[in-house]
């Protein structure tokens, strides 16, 4: 039996729906990514997002600043977000440290925030409102959709940051899963870990979940990206795989899903600014 849950099949699957949507529209979607300094892992995704959106059939610009003032990026976001022409923004991360993280995503119009980071679309999250989703819970979502899983089991997340295990904390929740949420100050994971029907870990620690802290048959989703010697590893130990009924590869899993959920967004952007400019006219 297979059991790897395929990312990149459902991605391609997505694509193609969501290539259908936008090509009936009349006007071209624009997404503008904005990057500072040189951090050489942000390259790849501002890379990888490029490539994505130009096959979608989306407008891409990349605005690089070696370096610029915090006052002067918040300008230039407030610029993006008057022009009608652009569709979302994303300010790639990590930033630089000393620009100001928070202040700068929030600057953001939310209607406009397609990487779902800002407080207006978080809090919508959590309230159960539409809005736009960070793009990695969202991804993970569609996958355990895709592949029929049910919510109703005891479902625990490892990692409780702000673009993955917080957001997807509260998308569970919302779809009435009981789920517990474990990060670094947890004591004893692995008790946590080893009664989990569902088990994601999002934390950024090569093999951090050995395959005797999982429960037999589980489903297993790992987020995880650690680089070691030019290799891509999990969070999740390879061995994982004779325990679990269900897992994600790294890669191959869980990372495609975040880059078409991001496309996917775009399109959502531009549905929820006709909605707003149809409600405020
Ligand atoms: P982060 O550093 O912001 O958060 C890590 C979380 O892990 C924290 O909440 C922390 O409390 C928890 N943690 C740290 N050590 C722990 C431990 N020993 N036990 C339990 N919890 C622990 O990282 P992030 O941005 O959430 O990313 C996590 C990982 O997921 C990274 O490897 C990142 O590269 C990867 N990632 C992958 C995708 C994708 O598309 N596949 C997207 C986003 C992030």
């Amino acid at each position: 039996m297979n059991k790897i849950i395929d990312g990149k099949m459902v991605r391609d699957l997505k694509k193609k729906e969501l290539i259908e949507k936008i090509q009936v529209l009349n006007t071209k979607l624009t997404l503008v990514v904005i990057s500072v300094g040189d951090d050489p892992a942000s390259k790849v995704y501002v890379h990888q997002k490029e490539k994505m959106a130009t096959e979608i059939g989306y407008n891409f610009l990349n605005l690089h600043y070696d370096k610029i003032e915090e006052n002067d990026l918040i300008d230039n976001i407030k610029k993006l977000n008057d022009d009608k022409t652009i569709t979302g923004i994303i300010v790639q991360l990590p930033l630089p440290k000393y620009l100001n993280k928070d202040k700068i995503l929030n600057t953001i119009d939310e209607l406009k925030d397609v990487d779902g980071l800002t407080n207006c679309n978080l809090l919508k999250l959590i309230k159960k409102q539409d809005c736009l989703i960070p793009c990695t819970p969202k991804g993970i979502i569609t996958l355990l959709d895709y592949y029929n899983v049910d919510l109703s089991k005891n479902i625990v997340i490892v990692g409780r940051s702000e673009l993955v295990g917080f957001p997807l904390f509260h998308l569970l929740l919302n779809k009435n899963a009981t789920v517990t949420l474990c990060h670094s100050k947890t004591k004893n994971l692995e008790y946590y870990t080893k009664q989990a029907d569902i088990l994601i870990v999002a934390v950024g620690k090569k093999e951090l979940i050995s395959k005797d802290m999982i429960k037999k048959d589980s489903i297993i989703i790992d987020v995880g990206i650690n680089r070691f010697d030019n290799k891509i590893y999990g969070d999740v130990s390879n061995d994982a795989i004779s325990v679990a009924s269900l897992i994600t590869p790294v890669p191959g899993g869980v990372g495609p899903m975040t880059v078409i959920s991001l496309m996917e967004n775009i399109y959502k952007a531009y549905e929820l600014q006709n909605k707003y400019q149809v409600e405020v006219l």
